[in-house]
């Protein structure tokens, strides 16, 4: 029999394996139908593993040595050969490896749905509707992502349709780890400079009534649409004073401080923002998903699954459940993890924790190229001329935009890689080897974080139960994701792998600035 049918037979096979459980169920055997769930889609995924195994393997995975060739160009000394072989094998993940790695991430979720603190903490959002793609009006929101801090007017105009307003402000590092106060002082100063830069098109200015959704990207317990405490910091923040806190009284303490006439209607993390946004003008929108300086997931999830919801859930059947998978897999069950991966931790304010992000998003790609490439200037594999340069040894200087330059660099004597060793990092001098050697650890990196940003979709779709059908729309947003030449072919390959033509049933779909439009759109829901 043909891969695929066995495949599909199996996992309708387990779909109705676990609806039969399902209808069989009193409210105190919650425990079994959880049970349920678990086996049926252990047994999918255990489907999907078999059966698109031998699928994959007639198409899909290549062999090792077509991929090396590949990623390193025409072959290099026999040496370098061999250290480009080490290191495929640290970063390479098969697509066997990935399967297990869905498994594994289904069964973190279902425990995550069941109780507090667990590896994945899918968090209740108490986000219960998508948009109706009528909502109107005019709508503030923040987007605080990371890198980038937004401050927008979004203008719904209930047809789907939405004119942008925006301003950009970086947040110092000093800002993001000084007192709670003046982050969120800055915060409301930057509102007020943005009513500034738009008096002139505004119909509604700095004085108006607004309404702010704000879209705060860190894990919070959320108790209800405008109320959540910062469980901890991630992606760099410390300021003081905020873990514990209500973030929404924060921002408007702040606003009162600075003399803003502006309430925050609803508290929103940006994957959940992501996933509205698009769901505004494409109703089959099922999750959104972030790959920018962070990497996390919302889906929608049936209120009956949520078993450690403790809110009412009368006339509810859906929620949205903000993953914060960024801490999957931090005991390292089932990635495998390289020493330059321990190092990047190690150096993180909290090692140890949030180690699924750190190998996936762009706030630490390019730091874990500048660890593996100043390992092997200090074994003497690269820049055997002149060594490593100061300038490579410092956190951070290696930007994950390098990555995308680099890779898109096809010219014959990688010249735009030449440019950013030599000029950006100070590397006295570089052969056409060493460029080869950065091109393929830059390939390694960002394709292992493709393929674990996959896994991450493929584990999320298998849970909806949305594989055997089409129009699963995953909405994304964030620049590494926009911006990274191949990024979005990696993706959609491994998924192939991993699911096979069941792949074609998920778009994966851009949501630009999609975060800022969904926290405005709940806020406008808010209200009704
Ligand atoms: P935020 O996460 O604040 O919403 P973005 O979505 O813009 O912001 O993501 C910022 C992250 O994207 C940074 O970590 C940066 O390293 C990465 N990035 C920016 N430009 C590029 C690029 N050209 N290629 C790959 N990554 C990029
Ligand atoms: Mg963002």
């Amino acid at each position: 029999m043909d891969s695929l049918p066995l495949q599909l037979l199996l996992g309708v096979g387990s779909v109705l394996g676990v609806y039969t459980i399902a209808l069989e169920l009193s409210t105190e055997q919650l425990e079994s139908f959880l049970l349920g769930i678990g086996i049926g889609l252990s047994v999918f995924a255990l489907g999907s593993v078999v059966t698109s195994q031998s699928y994959t393997n007639k198409t899909a995975e290549k062999p090792r040595s077509e991929r090396s060739i590949k990623e390193a160009g025409p072959p290099q000394t026999p040496h370098h050969v061999h250290v480009l072989s080490q290191l495929q094998d640290m970063f390479e993940l098969s697509t066997s490896q990935l399967q297990r790695i869905v498994k594994q991430m289904l069964w973190d979720m279902n425990r995550g749905l069941e109780k507090d603190n667990e590896a994945i903490k899918m968090l209740p959002t108490h986000v219960c509707h998508l948009p109706k793609g009528t909502e109107a009006g005019s709508y503030l929101a923040l987007d605080l992502g990371g890198t980038n801090f937004r401050v927008c007017v979004f203008t719904l105009d209930g047809k789907g349709g939405v004119e942008t307003r925006q301003s950009k402000f970086m947040i110092a590092d000093a800002v993001k780890t000084s007192e709670g106060a003046a982050l969120f002082d800055f915060i409301a100063d930057c509102v007020k400079q943005f009513f500034v830069d738009h008096q002139d098109t505004l119909s509604n200015g700095v004085n108006h009534k607004w309404k702010l959704g704000f879209c705060f990207s860190f894990p919070v317990n959320q108790v209800s649409i405008n109320e959540g405490s910062l469980l901890v910091w991630t992606k760099g923040f410390t300021a003081s004073n905020v873990v514990g806190e209500n973030a929404v009284k924060l921002l408007q303490d702040a606003f009162t401080r600075k003399s803003l006439n502006i309430e925050v209607s609803a508290l929103v993390n940006d994957t959940t923002g992501t996933l509205m946004s698009l769901a505004y003008s494409k109703p089959s929108t099922c999750a959104g998903m972030i790959l920018g300086t962070g990497s996390n997931c919302a889906y929608i999830e049936k209120i009956e699954n949520i078993i450690k919801y403790k809110g009412s859930r009368e006339g509810i059947s859906e929620m949205l459940i903000n993953m914060e998978w960024g801490g999957f897999d931090d005991t390292h069950i089932v990635i495998p993890r390289t020493k330059y991966d321990y190092k990047l931790d190690s150096d993180t304010p909290t090692p140890g924790t949030w180690t699924f992000e750190q190998l996936i998003s762009g706030l630490y790609l390019g730091e874990i190229v500048r660890i593996v490439l100043s390992d092997l200037a200090d074994q003497g594999d690269l820049f055997e001329n002149c060594g490593a340069s100061p300038e490579l040894k410092k956190k951070n200087a290696f930007e994950t935009a390098y990555m995308s330059k680099i890779e898109i660099d096809n010219s014959h004597d990688l010249i735009k890689v030449k440019q950013i060793l030599e000029v950006q990092l100070g590397i006295k001098h570089t052969t056409l080897i060493d460029r080869r050697i950065v091109k393929s650890v830059c390939a390694l990196v960002g394709t292992r974080s493709a393929r674990l940003a996959a896994a991450g979709v493929a584990a999320v779709v298998t849970k909806m139960n949305k594989l055997a059908t089409p129009g699963c729309i995953v909405g994304i947003d964030g620049s590494l994701f926009e911006l990274y030449p191949n990024y979005q072919n990696r993706m959609r390959s491994a998924l192939v792998e991993m699911l096979g033509m069941c792949a074609d049933n998920i778009t994966l779909e851009q949501a630009r600035d999609g975060s800022g439009q969904g926290a405005a759109l709940i806020a406008a829901l808010a209200e009704e």
